[in-house]
């Protein structure tokens, strides 16, 4: 039994099957709503654990610190988006200039982390929408990208999480996403393949359109 500070943490584990799909069915810590605060400690205090069953002298000034600083980094940055609090707020704009052609934001950077391994996931995403009549804030758009990709993530899912966040914030089906990353999962164990990139796309609305297709093909070469 696991206990913190001589107390038993009871860890209710998030329902269901694809709870990564739905972050809001949140684990929930001593039967409460689990604050950041009370998930950095319990992290921490597992984290500790995990160093030790790895024969590592926990009081080595070094290691000390080590199951803290990844507990903080956890919650706070690398798996930030599995915190509804913290989606990005959108904002819309009206399409004043009436600009109805492809918009395309490319090179957004993806560091997210596999779901498989706990190892990093590095790439860009590129992502296109024709505007219903309303625009986004353009750093909204990488702020979006970002808040999936602090999720423990497969690249499909990942894709198709972006996809469906910008169809509902823009009100269109018009919208294409793709992502290129290398997996470190691939490239440092395993098959230790690091030239290989994996690549996934959504397109949908009008972007299932064979010559619109290939013209945001053609933006993105
Ligand atoms: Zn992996």
């Amino acid at each position: 039994m696991i206990t913190l500070n001589g107390n038993i943490i009871p860890v209710k584990e998030a329902n269901g099957k694809d709870a990564a799909h739905n972050p809001e069915k949140l684990l929930k810590l001593n039967g409460a709503e689990a604050t950041d605060e009370s998930k950095i400690k319990a992290i921490s205090h597992y984290f500790r654990q995990i160093m030790l069953m790895l024969g590592l002298d926990m009081e080595d000034d070094s290691l000390k610190g080590t199951p803290d600083r990844v507990a903080k980094m956890y919650v706070q940055e690398i798996f930030r988006g599995m915190n509804p609090a913290n989606k990005p707020a959108v904002t819309l704009f009206e399409n004043k200039y009436h600009y109805n052609k492809m918009l395309v934001v490319k090179d957004i950077t993806v560091y997210s982390c596999c779901e498989h391994h706990f190892l990093p996931i590095m790439g860009k995403a590129h992502v296109a929408y024709f505007s219903s009549g309303k625009v986004i804030g353009l750093s909204k758009v990488n702020r979006l990208v970002q808040y999936y990709c602090q999720r423990p993530q497969v690249q499909e899912r990942l894709t198709e999480q972006i996809a469906q966040a910008l169809q509902k914030a823009l009100h269109t089906e018009d919208v294409a996403v793709i992502i290129e990353a290398t997996h470190l999962c691939v490239a440092a164990r395993g098959i230790r393949d690091i030239a290989s990139t994996t690549r996934t796309s959504h397109y949908s609305g009008k972007f299932q359109n064979n010559a619109i297709k290939k013209e945001l093909l053609s933006w993105l070469k």
